[in-house]
């Protein structure tokens, strides 16, 4: 059966919105227009609002299988669809992880029985993400591995991401890097600045991450592979990354919402929801992510989702793990602090989460038009809310952002033509 999505605002190329109709079946988009024939449709209305195609996300942690306790398929695409995600990419850090054609098996049955939202996971570069043993990427990509990725850990020696990288290149796949070199991490817990003094904390320098990403280009190049570099958080990444770039070298990267937002001189206290990895950096440092998206070093923007429960984030920055969600609380932050302020357009921001980071990875989402899967979201520009990190779908509560208002709220979130979040009225 058709379905008309009746009387919503959508954006041109030229970043303009205009008052359209759009038709779908069978989980495709099949017209989009002003004169739409809507006899024997299923009308959806859409007051007015704004229609964007349903963000893509390269970057999340879904926990399952193995940390049920922190999240599962179920919550955490559920908590992605209320964010207005419809494609996420899921890190292969689970247990088991995602490394051998046995698992990944195990892992795309348990996306096909809970996930509400497309979910693709990556497979591991090595096993059980150790760093040590080689996977197969030509049997992994063939079960479904979207790209592939360490994520969580870097990956320490060089021979092994370059033998990796050959292979990748080889089945035409993306190296997806956390970047951190073991042996400059110093068992920090917060940026190495000012802030980690004042509270007594032990600091993560910023060539932990910058020295790992200018090897991994320089491998990449050799390889001839697509290297993708996860949340990249400092000025240095920022330039290793640029600098490759410039020099022909086949690479992106992504950049999370809360080294956009904040910076190490924000944390509070010695409160572990502000514990992320890599962690909050330097003023400069998020000056210098900002100035890298407009000029397209950064590519993407990616949650990095990371729920924890709440009792592994009670006490304090050492004894906890790093990470913090992301999903239901990205665009509306991003859309208040910067397309409200006028730094960047709405165009911008949505592309930078939806078509921006589909075309790192060839996947055909994050457009709206005929022919792409009906995956599409409404988002109410003027709703305004403070965020309540005890009303997220996500398991995990674990935000720096509790308290925070703002404006932009997804309202109604589309997948392959069903309705799969729709706000409560
Ligand atoms: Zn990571």
């Amino acid at each position: 059966m058709t379905k008309v999505l009746q009387n919503v605002q959508m954006l041109n190329e030229q970043g303009e919105l205009q008052t359209v109709n759009i038709a779908m079946a069978e989980g495709k988009i099949t017209a989009i227009g002003q004169n739409i024939d809507v006899a024997d449709a299923e009308i959806i209305e859409g007051n007015g609002l704004v229609i964007a195609p349903g963000f893509v996300d390269v970057h999340t942690h879904l926990r399952e299988p193995g940390f049920e306790h922190k999240e599962t398929i179920a919550t955490g695409s559920a908590s992605a669809a209320k964010g207005g995600f419809t494609t996420i990419c899921a890190m292969p850090n689970t247990k088991p992880v995602p490394d051998s054609v046995e698992n990944m098996q195990l892992i795309n049955g348990l996306i096909k029985e809970s996930a509400v939202i497309r979910v693709l996971p990556y497979g591991s570069l090595t096993r059980d993400i150790s760093g040590e043993v080689r996977t197969n990427i030509e049997e992994l990509k063939a079960h479904g591995a979207v790209a592939f990725s360490d994520d969580g850990v870097g990956i320490q020696l060089a021979s092994t991401m370059y033998e990796q990288m050959k292979d990748a290149a080889q089945h035409d796949v993306v190296v997806v890097a956390h970047c951190e070199d073991n042996s400059l991490i110093y068992d920090g817990v917060m940026h190495e600045g000012k802030r980690n003094q004042e509270l007594g904390l032990p600091g993560i320098p910023s060539i932990c991450e910058s020295v790992q990403i200018a090897r991994d280009v320089l491998l990449a190049e050799a390889a001839g592979a697509r290297y993708h570099v996860c949340h990249v958080s400092t000025k240095e990444s920022v330039r290793a990354v640029r600098d490759a770039k410039a020099a022909g070298i086949r690479v992106t990267a992504e950049v999370c919402p809360h080294h956009l937002l904040l910076e190490e001189m924000d944390i509070p206290s010695d409160d572990a929801n502000w514990k992320m990895n890599p962690p909050l950096r330097g003023a400069d440092d998020k000056d210098s992510l900002h100035a890298a998206m407009m000029d397209g070093t950064i590519d993407c923007i990616a949650t990095d989702h990371a729920p924890h429960t709440v009792e592994e984030k009670c006490c304090g920055m050492v004894g906890a793990p790093f990470g913090i969600v992301g999903f239901e609380t990205a665009f509306p932050l991003l859309y208040t602090q910067f397309v409200e302020t006028g730094k960047w357009t709405l165009k911008q921001l949505i592309d930078w989460m939806s078509v921006k980071a589909a075309q790192i990875f060839d996947l055909p989402y994050g457009t709206l038009e005929v022919g792409a899967s009906a995956d599409m979201i409404l988002i109410d520009l003027n709703k305004e809310q403070t965020i309540d990190a005890e009303g997220f779908v996500s398991k995990g509560r674990n935000t720096p952002f509790n308290g925070w208002v703002a404006k932009g709220w997804p309202v109604l979130t589309i997948f392959e033509g069903n309705i799969v979040y729709q706000e409560a009225e």
